[in-house]
């Protein structure tokens, strides 16, 4: 077949070409459609050195995205840190433990900043003026920012019961907030009848296809950081369950290219167990989603029908990976672990990789000297409500060398106190 770029659209299940269009489904058979590539021909543009020589930012695997000719990108997103995690892996037991540190993504410290720069690349292509999208939280801020660097006009498109941080962090970019009194499910069903009225770029709509290949880069990077090699074990947290099948997508381009040795790498999804339809169909040996209707403080991750679950659930199988899942009180005690083991604050998302991957060493699911890696997707700093009550109030005291040297004798209670364990201020 002919390409007029290296990649088009291909339905994921009966194979047919869709050329390159704003379109998610297959007419033919109503699967998901799939970027495809030319492999032949990126063979030959593509080396580690000429990787090297790219921009410190996602843009230097362009050519393994859906990307316009001559596209200009306008945001460094991407190439975050990889991170040894040597005080959190003693806790565990566990040698060769990273984090990949999308908190610190550019610019609204989450991952998802990776996949609207692809998707909003498109909807300039395709001419749209308008984009849009159905978020859990961290797609509404990042498209509302990106939308507001690249000239869009944005419309995004909540659950009422969002995080205020997250809200306030769409609205501020100037983005027409629509909060919807529903579930996720609800918001993204209401958004395929927009999406099939208007002519407005849908990030996680009709751009899917496109959307999703920005997911990728966070694989690509994982394993140049790890100095061109694969991991041993990834774990992955899912809402829509499309994040963790692009990075295995990834690692197989990867050696597709021959730019790191072939290698199984399993993949663990996490998930909160007040919303967890891909773990539970892994855990009961099922192939299919069953949808649940959320209730977790992870929100972000609160999607009851997940999208990409089907392929999720397949991605893990595969590859001899496992899912877990995680309740709400063992995520704020994960978001505090990370926290004061290697100095990150994640928000609730992060929580849940930290903590399935807790389960996952106990299990001896993962092993201690296997290389691993988890996935921190996004900024605690979104949502800090999770920690209200965490931290006794300090009393203010005057500014006086020898009012806290009072303190300092109130000795072991204010100790305690300042680590939160006593609920009591102390008088000084
Ligand atoms: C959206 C999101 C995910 C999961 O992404 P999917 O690709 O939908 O599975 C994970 N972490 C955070 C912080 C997210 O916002
Ligand atoms: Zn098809």
């Amino acid at each position: 077949m002919t390409f007029t770029t290296n990649y088009e659209l291909r339905c994921r299940d009966c194979g047919k070409g869709w050329g390159n269009q704003p379109k998610s489904i297959c007419e033919d058979c109503f699967s998901p459609l799939e970027v495809s590539y030319d492999y032949d021909a990126l063979r030959a543009a593509f080396s580690r050195d000429k990787i090297a020589q790219g921009p410190p930012s996602m843009w230097r695997y362009s050519a393994l995205l859906p990307l316009p000719p001559d596209y200009n990108p306008v945001l460094p997103a991407g190439f975050t840190p990889l991170l040894r995690a040597s005080r959190l892996g003693n806790q565990w037991g566990a040698s060769h433990l990273f984090l990949k540190n999308d908190a610190v993504c550019v610019p609204t410290l989450s991952f998802k900043d990776r996949v609207v720069a692809v998707a909003l690349a498109q909807a300039r292509a395709f001419g749209f003026d308008t984009v849009a999208c159905s978020s859990t939280g961290n797609l509404a801020n990042s498209v509302a920012a990106q939308a507001a660097r690249n000239g869009f006009k944005s419309w995004i498109f909540i659950p009422g019961d969002l995080e205020p941080a997250k809200i306030i962090g769409t609205q501020v970019f100037g983005a027409k907030l629509v909060r919807i009194a529903g579930s996720y499910d609800q918001v993204n069903r209401l958004c395929s009848q927009i999406a099939d009225e208007r002519h407005w770029g849908f990030v996680n709509v009709n751009l899917r296809p496109y959307y999703a290949e920005g997911s990728k880069t966070v694989g690509f990077e994982i394993a140049e950081q790890l100095g061109w090699r694969l991991p041993d074990n990834v774990v992955v947290p899912m809402a829509g369950g499309s994040l963790i099948t692009k990075i295995k997508k990834a690692f197989t381009e990867l050696i597709e290219l021959n730019l790191v040795e072939p290698k199984p790498v399993k993949f663990f999804g996490a998930q909160a167990t007040g919303c967890s339809p891909i773990s539970a169909a892994v855990k009961c040996g099922n192939s299919e989603i069953d949808p649940q209707k959320p209730s977790t403080i992870a929100r972000s991750l609160a999607i009851g029908n997940p999208a990409d679950g089907h392929y999720a659930i397949q991605a893990i199988g595969k590859s001899g990976g496992w899912a877990e899942d995680v309740s709400d009180p063992e995520i704020v005690d994960s978001i505090q672990l990370l926290a004061q083991t290697e100095g990150i604050f994640t928000e609730t998302a992060g929580g849940v990789t930290v903590g399935c991957a807790r389960k996952l060493y106990r299990q001896d699911r993962i092993l201690p000297e296997e290389t691993t890696v988890l996935c921190i997707t996004g900024n605690g700093l979104k949502t800090t409500d999770v920690l209200f009550g965490k931290y006794a109030e300090e009393n203010a005291i005057p500014p006086k060398l020898a009012e806290f040297n009072r303190y300092m004798e109130a000795g072991e209670d204010s100790l305690a106190q300042t680590r939160g364990e006593v609920a009591e201020t102390v008088e000084v």
